[in-house]
C-alpha cells in the first residue's frame, strides 16, 4: 500500500506543478515517517523515498542508524534544547526553530560539532494558540537576528497550517508565508542558501505547491492514519 500511496502523492505533486508553471525538481517530498515502524519506512524507502521526517528526537536517533546510510532526515517537530545535541549534524535540516534559546544552543552544539546546521524558521502562520513558531508580525526580525549565529545556516521558512477540511481555506496562510520570505529576501538581498518554504501537509500540499512551497511533509499520505494508542 505505501508503494501505492507514494505514487498517487508523486502524481499530486507533479500535477501542482504544472497548474503552477513550477518545475518538479524544485519541490522535496519529506516522507513522515513518525510513529511508524521500520518496515513502514523500508517499504517507503524501496518505492524511492530518500527523505524522511520525524517529529520526535528519541524516535529519529533509534530510527537513523537502522535505515540505510544514503537517507536524509529532518526534524520537523517542536525541539527542546536539552535534546538539540543529539541531532546537530546528523539532520540535513532542522524546521522548528522559533526562539532564540534554541538558536544558541544549536550554534552552540553545531560549533562543538564542527559543523553549520541549516534550519528553517518556524512561523505561527494563522496565530494559533496550539501551534508553536514565531509570530508573523516579528518572523522577519528573529530571521535576520538568526543569520548572525555563526554555526547556524538559515534556509527559510516553515508553516503548519490550521487542520482543516478543505484546503482552499489554507491558500492564504501559504500565501502570507510566501509573502514574508519574499519580503525577508528582499532585505537580507535574494541569496541561493535561502531557499526552502516548508508548507503543505497531507491535506493541503497540493495548494502549498501551487503557492510556492519548495518541501511539502507529508504523513498519512503515504504512510496510512496514525495510531497514538498503540503504546
Ligand atoms: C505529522 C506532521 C506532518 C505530516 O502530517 P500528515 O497530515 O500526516 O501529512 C507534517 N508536518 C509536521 C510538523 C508534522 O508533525
Amino acid at each position: 500500500m505505501i508503494r501505492e500511496n507514494l505514487e498517487a502523492v508523486e502524481k499530486n505533486i507533479q500535477e501542482a506543478c504544472q497548474r503552477a508553471g513550477r518545475d518538479r525538481k524544485d519541490v522535496t517530498l519529506i516522507a513522515v515517517s513518525k510513529t511508524k515502524p521500520l518496515s513502514d519506512l523500508m517499504e517507503a524507502y524501496e518505492a524511492g523515498a530518500r527523505v524522511f521526517g520525524e517529529n520526535k528526537v528519541q524516535e529519529l536517533v533509534e530510527k537513523m542508524p537502522q535505515m540505510p546510510d544514503d537517507v536524509h532526515w529532518h526534524m520537523i517537530g517542536h525541539l527542546q534544547k536539552n535534546k538539540v545535541k543529539y541531532i546537530v549534524g546528523k539532520v540535513d535540516l532542522i524546521h522548528s526553530v522559533d526562539n532564540t534559546g534554541l538558536l544558541e544552543e544549536i550554534n552552540k552544539r553545531a560549533e562543538k560539532a564542527g559543523v553549520k546546521q541549516d534550519i528553517l524558521i518556524e512561523v505561527n502562520i494563522a496565530d494559533e494558540d496550539t501551534k508553536y513558531g514565531v509570530r508573523a508580525d516579528e518572523a522577519e526580525e528573529f530571521y535576520v537576528n538568526a543569520m548572525s549565529f555563526p554555526y547556524v545556516n538559515v534556509r527559510g521558512l516553515m508553516c503548519i497550517a490550521p487542520n482543516v477540511e478543505n484546503p482552499e481555506l489554507n491558500r492564504q496562510y501559504f500565501v502570507k508565508l510566501k509573502k514574508i520570505y519574499v519580503d525577508i529576501m528582499n532585505r537580507i538581498g535574494h541569496n541561493s542558501r535561502v531557499d526552502v518554504m516548508s508548507m503543505g501537509m497531507t491535506g493541503d500540499y497540493q495548494v502549498a505547491i501551487e503557492e510556492g512551497a519548495t518541501m511539502v511533509r507529508v504523513g498519512t499520505g503515504i504512510f496510512g492514519a496514525r495510531n497514538y494508542n498503540s503504546e
